[in-house]
């Protein structure tokens, strides 16, 4: 199924402020909520893609990206999908529904074990080179981030055990103490500050609930995508702490120049020699595109040095919207070093025929004597 715009998820309009957004987000959160739509799969879902449009757009930086490169730049949303259950929505936008729904319900209690915390989100640099950026592309990257635990699921606890609420600290994490007249708090030792205790780790992770692990990933490169253009793959940076969400990883990609394109808002310019006769009387020239296509280029008759041809529809596709930039193509002139001694001959003759005032020396010497007195 295609995804819908997030701005008609929503219900705002592209311009919509953050306050706007947060207004309709809470409509449809209250609308679509699991305790108001029990067993209702169609409600859960519309809930979720809220949650998702309301992740991107309430955010500055990936509303930005989503706004330049639409679903594109949120790296194939299919493929990924940021919100697997509901317990990562409240997680993250609990606050949202604290007034809506009081604190009870899917609210996490305190301290009686870990708080989930989400992971870090990561950045890594991917090099593509202008043609592929043209035409769009997979690339393996590699990748060396944390990953749940998958012997104890993220629960840090061997199989079987739970974490204790620390006995020390009361859960509170800090421990109270007088001196004189002054009471200081303190990080409670027995816990770390945590408040709570994993009596019995899990061997895999040591009780860190995840793991740092190399792996693979082929990341889908839009065509038409821009040098330092960032792409996010939700749920790709590292993995949340004691069940928390994962962060995001985002791909920078670098665009390596190629010697014969470069790439001028959505067109693609390439230079194109040409002799001068061919530029002053005109020609038909067949040249390869980027993408190895021909293209067959009219050069009018009288035509300058610098003159831009433009195919329209040869160049990038847009990112946003349909359609493609323009190819368009530089007229150069081949100046020749070197002439034998029949070109120069009727060089001159050429020159002789369009008169005194095309031969240079002569003419700028005439120039300055007058110019000078
Ligand atoms: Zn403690
Ligand atoms: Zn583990």
């Amino acid at each position: 199924m295609a995804k819908r715009d997030y701005y008609e998820i929503l219900g705002v309009s592209k311009t919509a402020d953050q306050s706007e957004i947060k207004k309709a987000y809470r409509k449809l959160a209250l609308k679509y909520h699991p305790d108001k739509n029990p067993d209702n799969k169609e409600a859960e879902e519309k809930f979720k893609e809220a949650a998702e449009a309301y992740e991107v757009l309430s955010n500055a930086d990936k509303r930005k990206k989503y706004d330049q490169f639409g679903h594109a730049g949120m790296q194939g949303g299919a493929d990924y999908h940021n919100f697997n259950n509901m317990g990562d929505i409240f997680e993250n936008f609990g606050d949202i529904f604290g007034d809506l729904f009081g604190m009870g319900g899917h609210k996490k209690q305190r301290k009686s074990g870990p708080t989930p915390q989400r992971g870090h989100d990561l950045s890594q640099k991917i090099s593509v080179t202008l043609k592929e950026s043209y035409l769009g592309c997979k690339k393996d990257i590699k990748l060396y981030h944390y990953v749940a635990c998958d012997t104890c699921s993220g629960s840090g606890c061997k199989s079987g055990t739970k974490p204790s609420s620390c006995g020390s600290c009361q859960g509170s994490g800090s421990v109270h103490y007088q001196q004189g007249f002054f009471t200081y708090t303190q990080a409670c030792s027995s816990c770390y500050g945590q408040g709570f205790t994993i009596p019995s780790p899990c061997s895999t992770c040591r009780g860190q609930s995840r793991l740092q692990k190399h792996e693979k990933l082929n990341i889908n490169i839009p065509a038409g995508i821009y040098n330092n253009a960032e792409l996010r793959v939700a749920g790709k940076g590292d993995a949340g702490v004691f069940g928390g969400t994962s962060g995001d990883l985002y791909i920078v990609v670098n665009i390596q120049p190629d010697k014969n394109y470069f790439r001028r808002d959505n067109d693609l310019v390439t230079k194109l020699t040409l002799t001068y006769p061919q530029l002053v009387l005109g020609c038909q020239i067949e040249i390869e595109n980027i993408d190895g296509s021909q293209e067959l280029i009219k050069i009018p008759k009288g035509s300058p040095v610098g003159k831009e041809i433009l195919i329209p529809g040869k160049g990038f596709p847009l990112l946003r919207g349909r359609g493609k930039g323009n190819l368009i193509i530089q007229t150069q002139c081949d100046i020749p070093t070197k002439l034998n001694a029949e070109t120069k001959q009727a060089l001159l003759d050429y020159a002789d025929k369009l008169g005194k005032q095309a031969q240079s020396s002569g003419g700028i010497t005439g120039f300055f004597k007058k110019f000078l007195g």
